[in-house]
C-alpha cells in the first residue's frame, strides 16, 4: 500500500525505533508511548485490521502474538505482567489502518480499559 505508514516502516521507507524484524514481522517503539514499554507488532504484508484476516492467515496471527510473547521477555517485563491489544475501527481508537499489536507494560496497567 503506497500511502501506508505502517508498510512504509514495514519496508524501512521510513525510519522507527526497531526492536524486532523477521521476513514477516516487524515491531518498533510507539512513536508516542502509553506505557514504560509500548511496542507495535506488526504485519509486513498490509492487512488493513482484524476484520481483514483470513483463514490463510491463521499461522500469521499465531507468530505476531509468539513476537510479542519473547519481546516482553527479551524487555523484562514478562513476569511483572504485559498487555496485547489490537485496535479495531472507530470505537476502539484505531488510528493507523495496517493492523498492529499493542505491547504495553512497565506500570499498573487499568482494567477496563478507557
Ligand atoms: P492505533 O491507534 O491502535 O491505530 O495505534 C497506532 C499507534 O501508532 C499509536 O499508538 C501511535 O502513537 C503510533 N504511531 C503513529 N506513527 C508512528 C510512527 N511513525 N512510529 C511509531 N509509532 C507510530
Ligand atoms: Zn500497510
Amino acid at each position: 500500500m503506497a500511502d501506508c505508514l505502517f508498510c512504509k516502516i514495514a519496508h524501512a521507507e521510513l525510519k522507527a525505533n526497531q526492536a524486532y524484524r523477521d521476513e514477516r514481522v516487524v515491531a518498533f517503539h510507539d512513536i508516542n508511548p502509553q506505557a514504560p514499554v509500548h511496542v507495535l507488532i506488526v504485519p509486513v504484508r498490509h492487512i488493513e485490521n482484524l476484520l481483514a484476516l483470513q483463514e490463510t492467515d491463521k499461522e500469521l496471527l499465531g507468530h505476531l502474538h509468539l513476537v510479542a510473547a519473547r519481546l516482553a521477555r527479551e524487555l523484562g517485563v514478562a513476569e511483572g505482567g504485559f498487555r496485547v491489544v489490537i485496535n479495531t475501527n472507530r470505537d476502539a481508537g484505531q488510528s493507523v489502518p495496517h493492523l498492529h499489536l499493542h505491547l504495553l507494560a512497565g506500570r499498573p496497567l487499568g482494567w477496563p480499559p478507557g
